[in-house]
């Protein structure tokens, strides 16, 4: 049977054309991150961007890129060195390359024997060498610490009950312990696997938000004598919250005397170990069972990247392989490459996120960024001093790593409703976006600093800000006095 005579594909038709096009589209997303320092932080996206329309039966190309290069200014923000909210990574421009790459190879790491397989190897290999896990281990980078934490969780759970849960369920009684500060995402993993969040043991912290190790040990030895099966530790390097790093060393030690699967979420604070500053508080992560951490936080790869470091390769892959007749392997071929990534996790079909992580770390190398790390919790630290020295303001947790929570007091009650419309004073005038938190029942300024661009003058214009938003709103009598 012959082709048609202009066989249709989703190629071009004028391939200079088409270079053309996506240099000029090149050029606006170059644009976009070399001005990520000026103006707004945040913008609300206008209505035209809102706007929802019916699919496009005939396809436009101009107008797709119109509309795209029109996208570009209404991100969340986190581009910009006055960003402050929740924990953001803040990207790099560089990153706009390894990501045209891996677009031009289209490849699904999913498995088989291809190039893109042996970079992710290599970058599972580099997250062993720079957390001190042995050759043996395995590792999977993921798209954030949410599934991360899944992983992690799911291969405790299974070696517990010998990998027997995984046809029977069976998960009765199973349960685990973590802090008060702890990242959501645990208890819904908890929720996910079949355990129940209530199952998740949520143990208090002390005065620097550490988890209670004393408590911990408790509750393990009352759960053993009510029949209960204690299976796993979740310690925090990085709470969310304020930043404390849980004394991981202390939990590392129960673990190994009461037999439990130690899990650290390190979402962003794993990766201070690059940090000279740092690393030594970080003592214990390196006896982890497994380690759930992200790039696209503070190793700023663009979203999203995440990773799961696990020390039992063994188990890891049991809980997860699958390999029916169609994915069979193979020792030669296409289908060779064995073990295959899909082995590791929930998913079949991986896009080529390794490629952006190893372009970050090959053109930047670790010892920038753990520089970069260091200089986000001096930031944190500078802040704290002009909190402290300025009499509108109050910290509210000691700064622990690149967290600083505060609130402005100046002769106002009503405090927690106060400082809650500062911060979205502040975001709608698009000068910061620091986000809030909740500590001792009281709504707090919390300013997170995973920020490459941020200098010690964006923290004084930040501050300056927030004292002139509080002392306005103050006036206007939108809040009590004292
Ligand atoms: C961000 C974060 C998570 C969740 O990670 P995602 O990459 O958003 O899935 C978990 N734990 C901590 C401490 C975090 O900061």
């Amino acid at each position: 049977m012959n082709d048609l005579p202009n066989h249709p594909s989703l190629d071009p038709d004028d391939w200079d054309a088409f270079r053309a096009r996506a240099h000029r589209m090149l050029d606006a997303a170059i644009d976009q991150m070399a001005q990520a320092r000026d103006g707004r932080v945040w913008t609300a996206a206008p209505e035209n961007i809102k706007t929802l329309t019916p699919p496009p039966t005939k396809g436009d190309a101009a107008k797709s890129d119109a509309q795209m290069k029109a996208l570009l200014p209404y991100g969340v923000g986190n581009t910009h060195p006055r960003f402050f909210g929740w924990v953001h990574g803040s990207g790099t421009p560089s990153n706009i390359i390894a990501e045209m790459v891996a677009a031009a190879m289209n490849a699904n790491l999913g498995g088989r024997d291809h190039g893109a397989i042996y970079i992710e190897k290599q970058v599972v290999d580099w997250c062993k060498s720079i957390f001190g896990f042995p050759d043996t281990a395995s590792g999977l980078v993921v798209s954030g610490t949410s599934i991360a934490t899944l992983i992690a969780l799911k291969t405790a759970r299974d070696r517990m009950t010998d990998f027997a849960a995984r046809k029977a369920g069976g998960t009765a009684g199973l349960v685990g312990y973590t802090s008060t500060q702890t990242h959501s995402c645990v208890a819904r993993t908890f929720d996910m696997l079949g355990l129940g969040s209530d199952a998740l043991r949520k143990i208090p912290v002390n005065a620097a938000f550490e988890i209670d190790t004393e408590a911990l040990q408790a509750a393990i030895t009352a759960d053993r004598a009510a029949g209960l099966t204690p299976f796993a530790i979740i310690g925090t390097a990085g709470a969310v919250n304020v930043g404390a790093i849980d004394d991981l060393a202390a939990l590392a030690d129960i673990a190994a005397s009461e037999n439990l699967w130690f899990h650290v979420d390190g979402a962003f604070g794993a990766t201070a170990i690059l940090s000279d500053k740092i690393k030594p508080r970080l003592a214990g992560l390196t006896r982890a069972d497994s380690i759930a951490f992200d790039f696209h936080k503070w190793l700023h790869v663009n979203y999203d990247a995440g990773f799961i470091l696990i020390r039992d390769a063994d188990a890891h892959r049991r809980a997860f392989s699958e390999r029916p007749d169609y994915l069979a392997p193979a020792a030669r071929g296409l289908a060779a490459g064995n073990p295959w990534p899909t082995e590791y996790g929930p998913e079949l079909s991986r896009g080529f996120r390794a490629l952006k992580i190893w372009a970050q770390l090959m053109e930047h190398g670790t010892e920038k960024l753990g520089q970069l790390i260091t200089q986000n919790c001096d930031q944190a630290q500078y802040l704290a001093g002009l909190v402290n020295d300025d009499p509108a303001f109050e910290l509210c947790a000691p700064v622990a790593l690149n967290i600083c929570c505060f609130r402005y007091t100046a002769l106002a009650t009503d405090l927690s409703r106060l400082n809650a419309e500062i911060v979205i004073q502040l975001q709608l005038e698009g000068v910061a976006a620091p986000s809030t938190t909740v500590l001792s029942g009281d709504t707090v300024i919390r300013v997170n600093i995973t920020n490459h661009r941020t200098t010690y003058a964006d923290l004084d214009i930040l501050l300056a800000a927030t004292r002139k938003i509080g002392a306005q709103l103050v006036q206007e009598r939108k809040f009590a006095t004292a």
